[in-house]
C-alpha cells in the first residue's frame, strides 16, 4: 500500500546514512525471502515504451488513461525481463477508484492512497483530490511502481512468504512488515530507472519525489503513530537505492540490518 502524499511541499535533504550493520533482531530464516532467483537476474534494463510524465492538475479521465499507460509499460518491462532471467510473470491489473470503498475482501486501508490485491493480483489507485493534483506526475507515478513491485514481490513468491513467515509478537511484524513494504519501494525506485529515459522529468522532480515521501512518512508517525512502512529515512534510502542501482539484487530488503528497515 502507498501512504496519500502531503499536499504541502516540503524541502528536505536526504540524511547521512550509516552503514554500520548489526545484528538482526529478527533474522529472516526463509531462502524465497532471503535468496529469492530475483536477485540474481541482473540489472533491469531503460524501457523501450514512452509514457510521459503527467503534468497535469486533477482530471479524473486524464490520471485513469495515464495511470493505464504507466502500468501497460510497466508490464511490458518486466515480461520482457522476466522472460530473460527465466522468473515467474503474470500481468499486473488496475483498478481505478473515486472513492474509499472495500476491494479484495478488506476495507479500505486508512491514509491509503492505493494498495495490493495479491489473490487478484491487482492494484486498486484512489483518484481524488490528495492523490492526483499535482503540478508534477511523479507521485502518481511512484505510487503505481511501489504498488507494481508488491506485483514482482507476489509473483516471486516473496509476498506469500511473508504472509507464512512466523512472527513471535509485534516488534517482529512490524520490522518483517518494513521489509516488505520498503522492499517494493526500492523496486519502485528500479522500475523508474529504467523508465527515466522515457520521462520528460528533472532530478529537481526527482528530488522532490524522495524528500515528499520522506517528508510524509515522518508525519504519519509523527501525527498518527503510523510507521508501518519503516521511518521516513529509510523510505527515502530505499526508494534512492533502487534507482540508483537499478537491480533487484539491491532491493534484498531481507537481509538488511534493522536499522535499515526500522
Ligand atoms: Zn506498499
Amino acid at each position: 500500500m502507498r501512504l496519500s502524499p502531503l499536499i504541502a511541499a516540503c524541502a528536505l535533504s536526504l540524511p547521512l546514512l550509516s552503514g554500520t550493520a548489526a545484528a538482526s533482531s529478527y533474522p529472516v530464516k526463509d531462502r524465497t525471502l532471503t535468496h529469492n532467483k530475483l536477485y540474481r537476474s541482473g540489472p533491469l534494463k531503460p524501457a523501450a515504451c514512452m509514457v510521459d510524465v503527467m503534468r497535469r492538475h486533477f482530471d479524473p479521465p486524464v490520471s485513469k488513461t495515464y495511470g493505464q499507460a504507466v502500468l501497460d509499460c510497466v508490464n511490458s518491462v518486466w515480461a520482457a525481463y522476466a522472460k530473460k532471467a527465466h522468473l515467474p510473470f503474470a500481468k499486473a491489473r488496475v483498478t481505478f477508484t473515486f472513492e474509499r470503498r472495500r476491494f479484495c475482501g478488506s476495507p479500505w486501508p486508512e491514509h491509503a492512497a492505493a494498495f495490493y490485491c495479491s489473490a487478484e493480483r491487482r492494484m486498486v489507485i484512489l483518484l481524488n483530490r490528495v492523490t492526483v493534483d499535482e503540478p508534477w506526475g511523479l507521485h502518481f507515478l511512484s505510487t503505481i511502481t511501489h504498488e507494481y513491485g508488491h506485483h514482482i514481490q507476489t509473483i516471486t513468491g516473496i509476498m506469500r512468504a511473508h504472509d507464512n513467515h512466523p512472527i513471535r509478537g509485534t516488534r517482529e511484524q512490524k520490522e518483517q512488515s518494513h521489509r516488505l513494504e520498503l522492499q517494493a519501494e526500492c523496486l519502485s525506485g528500479m522500475i523508474m530507472r529504467s523508465m527515466w529515459p522515457a520521462l520528460d522529468s528533472t532530478q529537481t522532480e526527482w528530488d522532490d519525489l524522495v524528500d515528499k515521501t520522506k517528508a510524509g512518512a515522518e508525519y504519519y508517525e509523527r501525527t498518527y503513530k503510523i510507521n508501518d512502512h519503516g521511518k521516513g529515512r529509510n523510505l527515502a534510502y530505499w526508494l534512492e537505492r533502487g534507482f540508483q542501482t537499478p537491480s533487484p539484487s539491491s532491493c534484498n530488503t531481507w537481509t538488511a540490518p534493522p536499522a535499515k528497515v526500522a
